[in-house]
């Protein structure tokens, strides 16, 4: 399959991709989107001139400015209208790569619009899936020789994060400032987090709901699932080290986490679906699945000083992932608990085995004992007022890449 909208080979957006996101340009209100190559596309435009006439749904669905009541026509529905989004924008089909009038109308240039925050999040779940990270911080915090808890190996870890402060790329954020215990000190001190740190996660969103009551099974979760974001969990680790006693992350967390543009749909990530690690002990059976439920996406993160060169501190890949989304998902309503369209679940830190595959600060300067040398001679133990963060991902496969786009946040001073 190939597209009349040219898309160069680092794309991550070729027409066999078809994310969906929000967009707005200084006259235009926001509206629902997706992407091919450079081109952003207006669906609210799209269906106005006619062109997904031949599916059933509501139009208004792209006149907003998330895209959950997208999500919630349910995926024989959006399955069908990103495949005549495909058919649209096929080489083979000239009916728009004809009409420049439409075109005009419909097609926008990525570099002139501003890409909003494409969800409308409802409530938000933070996991902790990777063994490799609960293993690095285990040794870190508690002890090398125990370092997953006994839950760790029975059930994917979680737990309840704030839905109010995810943002979108492109999104500045503010230092948080808080309550630390100082190594040696006797009580605690208020001041700006000095241990700043990103948690490179991806997140996925859920697109139906179920009832409170029910569950939804590991066979039927990719059903409830619309699709995935990169998603950075922002931690101030100095406060997260006193407050997550006994009851887990609070303020440490949930003063930002930063989103990619554009959701990505389980659809387009099928080719990439890859088996997942060997679980041992047996899970029960409520956690077991069937096929691979576990996908092959590479993930990096770059930080960017202020008027500085950029380096890349972090290489990992989604497929590291111990408890797959289905296993997670399964977790998540075993015990009756609803999801609504827009919920985020987020996978935890993802880590892979070598020390260039850890998706924190925390891992991968080793607690501030081994820090990383930035290309203008500057080190980072963790994240400096100044930095901008950038996380990116993508799928390859046969020639074909499906990606996320970045996630790029600045890291302003505390206030
Ligand atoms: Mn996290």
């Amino acid at each position: 399959m190939k597209s009349w909208i040219s898309v160069s080979s680092d794309s991550d957006f070729p027409i066999q991709n078809i994310p969906f996101g929000v967009f707005q340009t200084a006259t235009n209100e926001p509206k629902v989107a997706t992407i091919i190559g450079e081109k952003v596309i207006d669906l609210s435009a799209l269906a106005a001139h006619g062109y997904l006439d031949a599916v059933d749904f509501d139009k208004n669905v792209f006149n907003s400015c998330h895209i959950n009541d997208y999500m919630a026509l349910g995926k024989p529905v959006t399955n069908a209208i990103r495949a005549a989004i495909q058919s649209i924008f096929n080489i083979e089909n000239t009916t728009l790569q004809n009409n420049e009038t439409h075109q005009a109308a419909i097609l926008h240039d990525v570099s002139k619009v501003e890409l909003l925050m494409p969800i409308k999040v409802g409530d938000y779940t933070d996991f902790y899936s990777s063994r490799d990270h609960a293993i690095n911080v285990g040794t870190m915090f508690r002890d090398p020789e125990n370092a997953l808890l006994p839950n760790w190996l029975h059930l994917p870890v979680g737990y309840h994060g704030r839905a109010s402060s995810i943002i979108g790329s492109g999104t500045p954020i503010r230092r948080p400032k808080g309550q630390q215990m100082p190594a040696g000190a006797d009580k605690p001190v208020f001041g700006a987090s000095k241990l700043l740190d990103f948690e490179l996660e991806m997140a996925f969103v859920i697109g139906k709901s179920n009832e409170m009551g029910t569950s939804v099974s590991t066979k039927s979760a990719e059903d409830h699932i619309f699709g995935m974001v990169i998603f950075n969990d922002w931690s101030a680790r100095d406060i997260q080290k006193w407050e997550y006693i006994p009851l887990g992350p609070f303020l440490a967390k949930n003063f930002a986490s930063s989103i990619s543009p554009w959701v990505v749909t389980l659809e387009a990530l099928s080719d990439f679906k890859v088996e997942s690690p060997v679980q041992e002990p047996k899970v029960l059976p409520y956690l077991e699945f069937e096929g691979n439920k576990n996908y092959d996406i590479r993930l990096e993160v770059d930080i960017v000083p202020e008027n500085g060169q950029s380096k890349t501190v972090s290489q990992s890949n989604y497929k590291y992932m111990y408890w797959n989304m289905c296993q997670q998902l399964a977790h998540h309503t075993i015990n009756g608990c609803n999801m609504n369209v827009g919920d985020m679940l987020a996978s935890g830190t993802i880590s892979g085995p070598e020390s260039h595959e850890y998706g924190s600060m925390l891992e991968l300067s080793w607690r501030g004992t081994k820090p990383i040398a930035m290309p203008d001679g500057s080190e980072r133990k963790f994240i400096n007022d100044g930095d901008t963060v950038v996380m990116r991902g993508f799928g390859q496969k046969d020639g074909v890449r499906i990606g996320f786009g970045a996630v790029s946040t600045k890291v302003l001073p505390a206030s």
